[in-house]
């Protein structure tokens, strides 16, 4: 064989090299777009647009009722803000879908719904969540948040994920957040499953909500993912046992600090019998006990739950890297919840 028929060769056997990398990479693909399309409705779901996304935001009249001065102003980080600037921030921030995004967060909840038929989970069915796109620099920049079975996302972490997903691993905060708002969904649509997801980390739901005595609700920051205060486990405090409630404060009026670092919140444990008074977690020598160490979201059960339910269905039983989980028992039990 001369030099000439070796170059021939050669460039025959790289064209046979890329027309089947090709034709596999196209494979593939169709195989992905079909799983995408054969299971991702099997979580039912929409996309607002930015039309429809503002309405439903802004319909959610009860959660913006519950604001204090103190909660207006840290979101809008400015002493004396209204809750009409605030209403307007909030709407003027709702952003469309691309219809990019749309394919990505259908794959990604595809691949949630694949996993939970693989691993035979019955988690309790929903009519159908809404996908709402916005800058959410009102919610204090957070990747996602939800009203009722609303799930708000934040327009760059959805941009950034949709594009980056080409690469292996990069969108696993984006699917460990979708499981989070999800729980949020699952747990305001089923009362059951909430109490039995509660109940992992000793927290008892009771029939109505406890008030927010004066001096919590002064400092008081809502949170909407947290629509009820109904929800109390027994903390050791100064070597009592009182029955509290978890609400998320700031440490001090927004004019006093004059800024918005996390630092400057914090859980407060309120007694459910009524008085005026609250307790830091540093009070309750127990606190680690019961919300358990799986997750630093510790500032109400919801919470605390929504991310023990996100690493039971996202990671499993052995946990991220297969490093396992301080509290194991808490996953184990999300699991048996959903495998009955
Ligand atoms: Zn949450």
């Amino acid at each position: 064989m001369d030099n000439d028929d070796k170059k021939k060769n050669r460039k025959k056997n790289i064209k046979r090299f890329f027309r089947i990398a090709g034709i596999i990479i196209v494979a593939m693909l169709a195989v992905d777009i079909c799983l995408t399309l054969l299971f991702t409705q099997k979580i039912p779901h929409r996309y607002a647009s930015a039309k429809e996304g503002k309405e439903l935001m802004l319909s959610n009249t009860e959660y913006y009722s519950g604001f204090t001065q103190n909660d207006i102003e840290f979101r809008m980080k400015k002493s004396g803000a209204t809750m009409d600037e605030l209403l307007d921030a909030s709407a003027g921030e709702v952003r469309d879908y691309s219809f990019f995004e749309k394919h990505f967060i259908d794959h990604e909840i595809a691949k949630m719904a694949i996993k939970t038929a693989w691993n035979g989970y019955d988690i309790p069915e929903i009519d159908e969540i809404i996908f709402i796109k916005t800058d959410m620099s009102v919610e204090m920049g957070n990747s996602g948040y939800t009203h009722g079975t609303q799930i708000y996302l934040n327009s760059g972490f959805v941009t950034i994920n949709s594009i980056l997903s080409i690469f292996p691993g990069f969108s696993e905060f984006f699917d460990e957040l979708l499981w989070h708002e999800y729980f949020h969904c699952l747990s305001r649509y089923n009362p059951e499953f909430r109490e039995k997801m509660y109940s992992l980390i000793h927290f008892t739901v009771a029939d109505s909500d406890f008030e927010l005595p004066p001096s919590v609700l002064e400092r008081y920051l809502s949170n909407p993912d947290v629509e009820h205060h109904d929800a109390y486990a027994t903390f050791i405090i100064d070597g009592q046992e009182i029955d509290c409630f978890a609400a998320w404060i700031t440490k001090m009026d927004y004019a006093q600090i004059q800024s918005d670092e996390d630092s400057d919140k914090m859980v407060a444990l309120v007694p459910t019998d009524g008085s005026d008074t609250y307790y830091t977690r540093e009070c309750a020598s127990n606190f680690d006990e019961v919300f358990g160490t799986n997750t630093r979201n510790v500032i109400d059960p919801e919470e605390c739950m929504a991310d023990n339910f996100a690493y039971a269905m996202f990671y499993g039983i052995k946990g991220k890297d297969a490093k396992g989980y301080p509290n194991p028992e808490i996953i184990q039990g999300v699991i048996d919840v959903v495998s009955h």
